[in-house]
């Protein structure tokens, strides 16, 4: 008996032992050179000092754990690479990849976990691309809050994502689902976000809260992936848009409004959305708005082009889509520039979904190609991107307290953008995710 007694204890003893938590290890990266921030200097050989997913420090010279007075580290050697923080992406959609070549009807005979294991693969490129923190805008409620809980836990390989889930729209609008008979739609569509007047779009805002949106994403005009030939003018109305705002803002959400057409653009910022993707159509009235209200434009360049290329190769592209595209495809390098000369603040976003997932890194060179300097392109995704989550002393800098997001590349990007779509290397919250010398 008491010798039971004893070995249980002498179990219990060893059990407590074993489950004890580890000293934090730390990780060491040595970076030949390291850019610490958009705005900073680039430094030659410096020590990124690591623990528990977060920045610690940052040494001179190539330090190790000696000196730092450490039993152990590990270190990551990148003396021969240049070293920046994670990028950071607005506007994807991580449930879902545009593939002119799959079936239409496919819809039909999914169900919601035939998207979230395509989805994997896409959450891994999106990281291993270097981006290691994205923002979804529309996605099913029931797809990417799993995944986002999935990416947490650590189950699966992705970016830090922060989700809208549903978008909020009009009966008919860009967001709700066209192009079946009504009761095929009620099958599948969902309707959380759709929405008619202002007590019911109050409604939609707080449904989709209670179901984990950490952003309100709207359809506040026409979209011009949307089969229907309703336009790309203001679809919610003004009382909506002013209800949608107030509801969110109270509950604490930012709102960002998926928009073209100028009206519609202009009723947005007036209702006092906190940012625009798309913004296709600007005059000086849209751009006058956000100079006063300070709001974020998300120009998603890389959807624009993508489109247009489709356009040219896919015959099989409904006619409502096509001329949408036609329109809309040739005035976006304008408005771009037009809100560049002005002023206006910029942030990074993709719209990645309707281009490859992974692909993301290239709209940075769409930036540059319609006027922006490397530093200001890297900007949009590094500083203002970080802001628009409200997340700028988290992501975006390599600073003591901010997560340990770091990629690696061959070369400055500062001399040549398209370094960006070539990451040799990425740390995610401190953990290793891809470290290929090539590929
Ligand atoms: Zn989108």
């Amino acid at each position: 008996m008491k010798q039971t007694l004893i070995a249980s204890l002498i179990t219990l003893v060893a059990g407590t032992l074993a489950a004890a938590p580890a000293a934090a290890q730390t990780t060491l990266i040595h970076a030949g050179e390291l850019l610490k921030s958009a705005d900073a200097k680039v430094l030659k050989a410096q020590t990124i000092e690591i623990k528990e997913g977060r920045v610690q420090g940052l040494h001179q010279g190539y330090v190790d754990a000696a000196e730092l007075g450490l039993k152990n580290a590990k270190v990551v050697d990148l003396k021969d690479k240049f070293v920046l923080p994670g990028m950071v992406d607005l506007h994807v959609h991580l449930t879902f990849e545009r593939d002119p070549k799959a079936n239409p009807h496919r819809m039909l005979n999914e169900v919601e976990a035939d998207q979230a294991l395509r989805a994997v693969a896409y959450l891994r490129k999106t990281v291993e691309a270097g981006f290691t923190t994205v923002r979804d805008l529309g996605g099913n409620n029931k797809v990417i809050f799993p995944l986002q809980r999935a990416v947490k836990q650590g189950t699966l390989v992705g970016p830090r994502i922060i989700a809208a889930g549903e978008a909020v729209t009009p009966t008919g609008g860009h967001g709700d689902m066209h192009g079946y008979r009504q009761e095929i739609l009620d099958a599948f569509a969902p309707r959380m976000g759709v929405c008619d007047g202002a007590d019911d779009c109050t409604r939609a805002v707080r449904e989709l809260v209670k179901g984990g949106a950490e952003v309100i994403k709207i359809t506040a005009t026409g979209g011009v992936l949307s089969n229907t030939k309703a336009g790309l003018n203001q679809q919610l109305t003004d009382a909506e848009l002013a209800a949608i705002v107030k509801t969110a803002h109270n509950l604490g959400r930012p709102v960002t409004a998926h928009a073209h057409g100028a009206g519609g653009i202009a009723a947005a910022l007036r209702a006092g959305v906190d940012s625009v993707e798309h913004g296709s159509y600007l005059n000086e009235e849209t751009i006058g708005l956000f100079k006063r209200t300070g709001a974020y434009l998300v120009p998603t360049l890389l959807a624009g082009v993508t489109v247009t290329e489709e356009v040219n190769n896919n015959p099989a592209l409904p006619a409502a889509i096509v001329e949408k595209v036609k329109t809309v495809g040739p005035v976006v390098k304008d408005s771009f520039q037009q809100a560049l000369a002005k002023k206006v603040n910029i942030a990074f976003g993709t719209d990645s979904g309707v281009s490859r997932h992974g692909d993301n890194a290239k709209e940075f060179a769409l930036l540059v190609d319609y006027g922006m300097s490397p530093r200001q392109a890297l900007a949009t995704s590094l500083t203002h991107a970080p802001k628009v989550l409200n997340m700028e002393h988290e992501v975006g800098k390599l600073a003591p307290g901010y997560y340990a997001d770091v990629i690696a590349l061959d070369k400055s990007p500062l001399n040549d953008i398209d370094q960006l779509t070539a990451v040799r290397f990425v740390m995610q919250q401190g953990k290793v995710i891809r470290h290929h010398e090539q590929d």
